[in-house]
């Protein structure tokens, strides 16, 4: 049995290194044949020049892939999956956050014959806060979407052959992977593990990429908010004709009543901030299909060290290819 252990690495100068000597270490020790798959995700600083270095030195277990410029994370481990030749592969942070000693206990639990061994890490040592919004975005998302997301489960996992298979028949350009991953089912298991810190260098994750990511959560997998949206027309509708009635019926006992501005008012706002909000949501979904539509490249290749794989320069396209065995 081959494992590959998929790494997306942007501007990772700093920990590259060391996760590189920690996860040799670990699976040599596992006495598994391995190979590491680089993903450099545009980084503006020396990764690239780490990660050759590396294949140089470590020439047959080492391959990398580098993009043209940065494409997100998500586009980092399709890369990743697609240059995987193993039998199982796992997706891992290059900042030694997800500790390589787990993969052990996933390689058992593969063998028990579980196709997606999941590592959920727990929130120990977070910012309470921050805990807090997480749960609660959680606990109101799986309301909504159609497969399940849970709280603490990331990227970490080991998946199997036709597990990754699955995932790279999938060819939207819109990869919110956390979605796909429990989109395709299979077999599951989850462990939890403490979230380690990260070794050097920073997070490249924002306030703000957090909540777009949130958005992206409750968009990519359902069209139900366009469904609340009708709901939600539905009731105002109901609400505005009772209204009218109690108002004319009010008018004819009472004889027609002036005041009232403030109501008005109050309603013509109200209805035009609904209204542009229900006009933002079907943007988004019709944004997205127009991204969908262009079926470009998730990313674009400038260098590797495998280059049957990526020989044009450009991904190639799941459209052209009808299966892996020609893309290679
Ligand atoms: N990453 C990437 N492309 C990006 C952002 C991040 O490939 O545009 C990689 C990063 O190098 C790391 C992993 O994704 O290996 C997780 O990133 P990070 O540690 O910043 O996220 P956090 O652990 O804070 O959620
Ligand atoms: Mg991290």
């Amino acid at each position: 049995m081959r494992l590959s252990i998929v790494v997306p690495c942007y501007n990772e100068e700093a920990v590259i290194d060391r996760f590189d000597a920690r996860i040799r270490e670990t699976l040599d020790a596992l006495n598994v044949d391995y190979e590491l798959c680089y993903v450099d995700d545009g980084s503006r600083d020396g990764t690239l020049d780490k990660l050759r270095a590396l294949a140089v030195n470590r020439e047959a277990s080492t391959r990398y892939v580098s993009f043209s410029r940065n494409f997100g994370k998500e586009a980092g481990i399709l890369a990743g999956l697609r240059e995987a030749t193993g039998d199982a592969v796992v997706i891992m942070d290059a900042d030694l956050q997800h500790p390589p000693e787990l993969i052990g206990k996933m390689l058992e639990l593969h063998r028990d014959g579980h196709d997606q061994i999941i590592a959920r890490r727990t929130r120990e040592g977070d910012k309470r806060l921050r805990t807090a919004i997480s749960r609660l975005y959680y606990r109101v998302i799986n309301k909504w979407v159609d497969v399940e997301l849970t709280d603490g489960v990331g990227d970490f996992r080991l998946l199997s052959r036709r597990a990754v298979d699955a995932l790279l028949s999938m060819p939207e350009y819109n990869r919110f992977s956390k979605g796909l991953f429990s989109w395709i089912g299979f077999d599951t298991v989850t462990f939890d593990y403490r979230n380690a810190a990260r070794e050097a260098g920073e997070t490249k994750w924002r306030f703000g990429s957090l909540v777009n990511y949130g958005m992206d959560g409750l968009i990519s997998f359902n069209n139900r908010p366009l469904r609340l949206a009708i709901y939600i027309g539905m009731a105002l509708a109901s609400i505005a004709a009772l209204y009218a009635v109690v108002v004319t019926v009010l008018a004819m006992i009472e004889g027609p009543d002036a005041p009232g501005y403030v109501t008005l008012l109050v309603a013509v706002v109200g209805l035009g901030g609904l209204q542009m909000l229900m006009l933002g949501l079907i943007g988004e979904y019709i944004g997205r299909i127009y991204y969908e539509t262009k079926q470009r490249p998730h990313f674009l290749v400038k260098e590797t060290n495998t280059p049957r794989s990526f020989a044009a320069g450009v991904e190639a396209t799941e459209h052209a290819v009808p299966s892996r065995l020609e893309m290679r």
